[in-house]
């Protein structure tokens, strides 16, 4: 019979180029392969099983919920959906939600908003976007042109006109691009894909507050730093902002595909009906889903975040080849002498899932991962790098 690879390559589109792992189970942080190894996870999934793998409440609310009411349109009203935005709004102070199913949806929510905000009360022509260079909000052609990497505006133009980009951590270069179209700023907090990049608090603090004396909206892409990564519940209160739009996905439904958009009080109704929908969006399963998530997110939770990040970054500081580590939490990245990819390919050879941005090593590994388990694929990683 053939084997996972051969069917993958003929049958799927070739838009990935994958590990050498054939997943069949997991948990919390740990996979069995197809043929019985067994892997520590510092990846979730990228950021998304916040819970790790088949957290035993997590599976029983999902199963409960599919076996109950799996799906119905947004014509309707449901339960979980509600009680999931009143919980996030809640945690966040934040007024209203949406719901999609990604993190490129989200911020397409978020830029839609900021332009409708604008065109309510200013009328045409205050549409631009500011972005970071070095940034990533999706796959969309939206928000592939919010992206500032070069090497994502390749093959797809024409790209979505309105979007101009200023450096991290240089406020003469947003001073620089500010001018009277625009009418919302989007950042990261801390880069991505770019690298595991934190932005400098005075940064964040100048720009929030050109946003609030020209009534610019303040657009937070928290689709990878939210729901906990950062040991905070969104990465926004490490700096002491109060965005007017945040953008949730990877982690809030701990392994099911959602979306949402957190609306602040200047904008929570200035999309009305028909203006904007996602047919999945609120979908009742992956909703029962998060509201596990984020009842397990409770301040316990998210100081173990911050102390188990510290605790790898002091660990990782002291092996060979490592120049430094940045980021916060569980979303960390380790700037090393040699070639990323090489060494995120022998680390799983080893029994060690680590993921790369850029020539970074990166770890973002399940909330829940034990001491055990962090010891485990931080032996691996010592190996690794003392080769
Ligand atoms: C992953 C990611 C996205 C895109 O999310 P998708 O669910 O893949 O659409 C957007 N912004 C940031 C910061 C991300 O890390």
């Amino acid at each position: 019979m053939d084997d996972l690879k051969t069917l993958d390559s003929r049958y799927i589109a070739s838009t990935y180029s994958r590990f050498d792992l054939q997943a069949d189970s997991g948990k919390n942080a740990v996979c069995t392969s197809l043929d019985g190894r067994t892997y520590i996870d510092f990846t979730s999934g990228i950021g998304v099983n916040s819970l790790g793998w088949c957290d035993a409440d997590w599976v029983k609310a999902v199963q409960h919920q599919a076996s109950t009411l799996q799906h119905i349109s947004n014509l309707y009203y449901t339960s979980p959906m509600i009680e999931l935005a009143q919980a996030l709004c809640t945690r966040t102070g934040m007024d209203k939600v949406f719901f999609c199913n990604s993190g490129a949806e989200a911020n397409e929510c978020m830029i839609k908003t900021a332009r409708k905000y604008s065109s309510d009360r200013y009328g045409k022509g205050r549409h631009t976007i500011l972005a970071l260079e070095n940034s990533f909000h999706g796959r969309t052609v939206t928000t592939l042109s919010a992206t500032g990497q070069d090497v994502f505006h390749q093959y797809f133009d024409p790209f979505t006109d309105g979007f101009s980009f200023f450096r991290a951590n240089d406020i003469a270069s947003l001073t620089d691009r500010l001018d009277d179209t625009v009418c919302g700023i989007l950042i990261e907090l801390i880069q991505g894909e770019g690298g595991v990049v934190p932005l400098e608090k005075d940064f964040v603090h100048a720009i929030a507050k050109v946003c609030r004396e020209k009534d610019i909206l303040l657009l937070v892409d928290e689709v990878q730093t939210g729901v906990g990564r950062t040991g905070k519940f969104l990465c926004c209160e490490h700096y002491g902002i109060s965005p007017d739009l945040v953008s949730l996905a990877k982690g809030l439904g701990g392994g099911l595909p959602i979306g949402a958009v957190l609306f602040g009080e200047k904008c929570a109704d200035v999309l009305g009906p028909g203006d904007h929908g996602a047919t999945y969006g609120g979908n009742p399963v992956a909703c029962a889903g998060a509201q596990v998530v984020l009842s397990k997110l409770d301040g316990r939770l998210l100081q173990e975040v911050e102390q188990k990040g510290q605790y790898i970054t002091q660990r990782v500081q002291s092996m060979p080849k490592v120049k430094s580590v940045e980021g916060k939490g569980l979303m960390l990245g380790i700037t090393v002498d040699g070639d990323s990819k090489a060494l995120a390919a022998a680390c799983l050879q080893k029994g060690l899932m680590i993921l790369t941005a850029k020539a970074k090593l990166r770890m973002l590994p399940p909330l829940t991962i034990s001491y055990e388990e962090i010891d485990r694929g931080l032996t691996i990683l010592n190996e690794v790098l003392s080769v």
